[in-house]
C-alpha cells in the first residue's frame, strides 16, 4: 500500500473551525459586535452571522429565558419586545455596511436564519408542514437577503434548529446547505425523535454524531451539505466553567479525528439585557480562553461559504493509489490541496511554482481541472 495520501482540508490543516453567531437582525448594534469580537478577529477567526431578514417582535421566550421572567425572546430589545411589528434588516444601513465590510475582509460570513423567526400556531417557523407557506416564506427571505446584501445566501439555519420534512426538501431543493445544532450524545439524539422534529437520515446522522464513524457533516445529494454545530456555548443557559471544560474536550476530539468543528453563539446574550457593554463578563473571558486554546492548534479558520466550496471541489478530486505514490486528477480547479507522504517524494505534471513541499506535506497551490498529477516516493 502506498503511504502517500490526500489530506482532507486545504493547506494540510487538521480541522475546519467555525463560529456561528445567531440572530443578527434590524436591531443588532455594530458597536456591540465590534466589542465582542475584537480579539476574535485579531486572532483571524471568521464569524458566520446568521441573519433574520424580517424579525418579528413577539417571539415567545423559551425555558431558559423564562427564568428571567421574560414572556418574549430577549433577542428583541425591551422597548419593542412583544409588539406585533416586524423589522427588516435592510432598514439598518449602518449594520449592513458593517457586515459587508467584514465580509469583504474575510472576517465574516453571512447565512440565512429563517424569514421572521416567529412561531406559527406555536410551531417554529420552518417546522410547519404547509408546502405553499414554506415556499412563500423561503422565497421572501431569499429575496430580502439578496436585496440587502447583493448576494445569495449559501447556508440556511432554521429558527430553533428545527425543520419539517417539507421544509427540508424546499431548502435543500433550493441548493442551500444547512447548519444546525445537533446533539453530540446518543441520549439527546434519540429524544429528538420524540420531540417531533425532523432529525435527518439516521445513517449519515450517526456518522456525524460519532466521529469514529466518519466526518462531521452530511452530504445529502448533489452539492448540498448539512453541517452539525456543537450547540450554544458561552451562554447563560449553562454553567461557565463546565462549558469551557466541555468546549475544550469536544474541540480536541473533533480535531483529533480531522472533523469539522462548529460553535454557536448568541451575541445578544453577552449584552443581556440590551446593554451597550458586555454584562456576561465570565462568558466572554471563557470565549477568549477557548479561542486562545484553539489557536494553538492547526485549524482552518473559515466560514460556511468557504467550507462548502472546498467540499464540492474536493469531492471532484480523484486520487488513485499506486505502489509507490498517488495519481490525482481534479474535476474542478482547486487551491491549496495537500498531500501527505512520510518519505521524500517528487511531483510531475505541474510547473514547479504551483506547488511547494514542507516536511511530510506537499501543497499544490493551484491545481487546474483535468490535469494528471503524479506523486512518487523518491
Ligand atoms: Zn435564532
Amino acid at each position: 500500500m502506498s503511504q502517500v495520501k490526500l489530506l482532507p482540508w486545504p493547506n494540510g490543516h487538521r480541522c475546519p473551525f467555525l463560529l456561528r453567531d445567531d440572530d443578527v437582525s434590524y436591531f443588532t448594534k455594530p458597536d456591540n459586535l465590534r466589542k465582542l469580537y475584537e480579539s476574535t478577529w485579531q486572532r483571524k477567526f471568521v464569524v458566520s452571522f446568521s441573519v433574520i431578514p424580517n424579525i418579528a417582535c413577539n417571539i415567545p421566550s423559551y425555558t431558559y429565558a423564562r427564568q428571567f421572567g421574560l414572556t418574549y425572546s430577549p433577542m428583541i430589545p425591551p422597548d419593542v419586545r412583544g409588539k406585533s411589528a416586524k423589522y427588516k434588516t435592510s432598514d439598518n444601513p449602518e449594520l449592513i455596511e458593517f457586515l459587508q465590510e467584514r465580509r469583504k475582509n474575510g472576517q465574516a460570513d453571512l447565512i440565512l436564519h429563517g424569514f421572521t423567526h416567529e412561531r406559527i400556531n406555536n410551531i417554529p417557523e420552518f417546522l410547519i408542514r404547509n408546502k405553499l407557506e414554506i415556499r412563500d416564506r423561503l422565497e421572501a427571505a431569499l429575496d430580502l437577503f439578496q436585496k440587502t446584501f447583493h448576494s445569495n445566501p449559501k447556508t440556511f439555519l432554521p429558527p430553533r434548529e428545527k425543520i419539517s420534512k417539507e421544509a427540508w426538501s424546499n431548502i435543500v431543493g433550493n441548493g442551500l446547505n444547512l447548519c444546525r445544532n445537533f446533539p453530540l450524545f446518543l441520549k439527546e439524539y434519540l429524544s429528538s425523535f420524540s420531540k417531533g422534529y425532523f432529525p435527518l437520515r439516521p445513517h449519515p446522522r450517526l456518522r456525524a454524531i460519532f466521529p469514529w464513524f466518519g466526518i462531521n457533516y452530511v452530504n445529502f445529494y448533489g452539492d448540498t451539505y448539512e453541517f452539525r454545530s456543537n450547540g450554544f456555548f458561552f451562554s447563560f443557559i449553562h454553567d461557565p466553567e463546565k462549558q469551557l471544560k466541555a468546549a475544550k474536550r469536544i474541540f480536541k476530539w473533533e480535531y483529533d479525528s480531522w472533523n469539522v468543528s462548529v460553535w454557536s453563539l448568541h451575541h445578544w446574550e453577552f449584552f443581556f439585557d440590551w446593554n451597550d457593554t458586555v454584562t456576561q463578563k465570565k462568558h466572554q473571558q471563557n470565549l477568549e480562553q477557548f479561542l486562545n486554546y484553539v489557536a494553538q492548534y492547526d485549524v482552518w479558520k473559515c466560514g460556511f461559504t468557504e467550507l462548502a466550496d472546498w467540499l464540492i471541489r474536493f469531492k471532484n478530486v480523484k486520487a488513485t493509489a499506486e505502489n509507490d505514490g498517488l495519481s490525482i486528477i481534479a474535476g474542478m480547479p482547486i487551491k491549496n490541496l495537500a498531500i501527505y507522504s512520510p518519505k521524500k517524494c517528487s511531483l510531475t505534471g505541474l510547473p514547479a511554482e504551483s506547488y511547494e513541499s514542507r516536511e511530510d506535506t506537499t501543497i499544490i497551490r493551484e491545481m487546474p481541472a483535468n490535469q494528471l498529477v503524479e506523486i512518487k516516493v523518491d
